[in-house]
């Protein structure tokens, strides 16, 4: 199945938001081995988006759009669809009675506009919105499917994974299982990764390799297509085990994880608190580590320690040391990550201070950095890195080597020769 994702809107061709309903169904489809060869973005207008449906048709059998469902007039993606496959739009009573009873729980009278929002195309498979008003359609013409998703991705996503996916399943070859897996990793760059994998690389059919890399992390996705998917399964493995046998250093987990995540399985699993002293970061770590609910299990808190009186005074970093050292030294980031430790009372501690420029501090340069690691009855560490970037990328990579340098601290399997 060849697909192409027709997103409708004239605020995505002005810039005022992006298009990242088109990445999340793109990445999915990735996900069930459809490929994706066309990406478009259409304003609010039925006649480019009629040209846009035509191009779609000769060279697709899939596409999928998003957008253009609402109640005002400038939305027209149903109406322009139902014109090019010569359908019409018929009133589907479930959908009415859905916005109705959603105008009727807000207490809010229901305007006659939103009642063109019950109309969907003749023949098409009602996707219900369960998290706003719009319904969404799936249906086919002739050789070519066409899904209909609405534009919000907090509608979009759910209904796409509850409704859009069982369809898409059940339109595929069933001969052929698709089995795809993600191996992430940290702390080395693609091209290095590339290298050592090259032979692998240039060898693949059936798995396929393909290597991606984003936030200064790389991942792989291993795909494979199989009539059985024990064997399938079986060929991904094998190839998974001789990937590990050469970067498996730097793998920290499968599929859609973070290292955020792999750090709150991992402390969480092993009973462990941690700590943050933070200057470089200014809370940023802090602050990623509470994206995630219930971390307070994990994470206690941390001090931003920005300033050296605050280093001194809160955290009892000898004056001697920054004297001597300087803030930015892995003798500051180890009293750091000892004190805030002791401070807050927890198993680990663990500190970040350098350099985000834009100018050098204490003369050293741009992107120095040093993280310390405590934990109780150990000798803690300091990792010095260098890194590039803007000031808010060279803090957003301190945070993320951060979060590696926990997970390498207590992963068991000899992976800890990365620093
Ligand atoms: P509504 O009922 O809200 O009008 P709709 O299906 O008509 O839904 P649009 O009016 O096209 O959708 O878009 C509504 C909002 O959804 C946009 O303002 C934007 O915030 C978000 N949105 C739309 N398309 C996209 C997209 N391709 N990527 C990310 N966000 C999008």
């Amino acid at each position: 199945m060849n697909a192409e994702i027709i997103a409708i809107g004239s605020e995505l061709l002005l810039g005022q938001i992006t298009n990242t309903n088109a990445q999340y169904i793109s990445r999915q489809l990735a996900n069930i081995g459809v490929n994706v060869f066309y990406h478009t973005v259409v304003g609010d207008n039925s006649a480019r988006l009629s040209e846009a449906i035509g191009h779609a048709q000769k060279r697709s059998n899939l596409i999928i759009f998003t957008g253009g469902l609402g109640p005002t007039k400038d939305d027209l993606t149903k109406e322009t669809i139902a014109d090019s496959v010569g359908r019409s739009l018929v009133i589907d009573n479930k959908a009415l009675e859905n916005i109705e009873a959603y105008f009727k729980r807000r207490n809010r009278v229901m305007t006659e506009n939103n009642r063109k929002q019950a109309l969907v195309i003749e023949g098409s498979m009602v996707l219900p919105n369960d998290h706003g008003m719009a319904p969404g359609m799936a249906f086919q013409e002739g050789e070519v499917k066409y899904l209909l998703l609405p534009g919000p991705p907090k509608e979009m996503q759910p209904m796409f994974t509850t409704y859009g996916l069982p369809f898409l399943f059940s339109q595929l070859d069933k001969s052929e299982q698709i089995i795809s897996r993600v191996l992430n990793f940290y702390g080395i760059g693609e091209s290095q990764l590339e290298t050592e994998l090259l032979d692998l690389i240039e060898a693949q059919t059936n798995p396929t390799i393909a290597p991606l890399a984003k936030d200064g992390e790389v991942t792989i996705r291993l795909t494979v297509k199989h009539e059985s998917k024990t064997e399938g399964m079986k060929l991904i493995e094998e190839l998974e085990t001789k990937i590990m046998s050469r970067v498996g250093a730097f793998f920290y987990g499968y599929d859609e994880t973070t290292l955020t995540k792999e750090v709150a399985l991992l402390y969480k699993k092993q009973n462990l608190t941690i700590a943050a002293a933070e200057s470089i970061t200014g809370g940023l770590f802090s602050s990623e580590l509470t994206t995630l609910p219930g971390i307070s299990e994990i994470f206690k808190g941390g001090v931003v320690c920005y300033s050296n009186e605050l280093k001194q005074t809160l955290l009892q970093v000898p004056n001697e040391v920054l004297e001597q050292f300087g803030a930015v030294s892995g003798e500051c980031a180890k009293s750091l990550a000892d004190n805030v430790r002791d401070l807050l009372s927890t198993d680990v501690g663990i500190s970040f201070t350098g350099v985000a420029g834009p100018m050098p501090i204490e003369g050293k340069e741009i992107g120095t950095v040093f993280i310390g690691v405590s934990e109780v009855g150990k000798e803690t560490k300091v990792y010095p890195i260098s890194l590039a970037g803007t000031r808010e990328q060279i803090q957003s990579r301190s945070v993320k080597y951060g979060l590696y340098c926990l997970l390498k601290q207590f992963q068991k399997g000899g992976k800890n020769n990365v620093f």
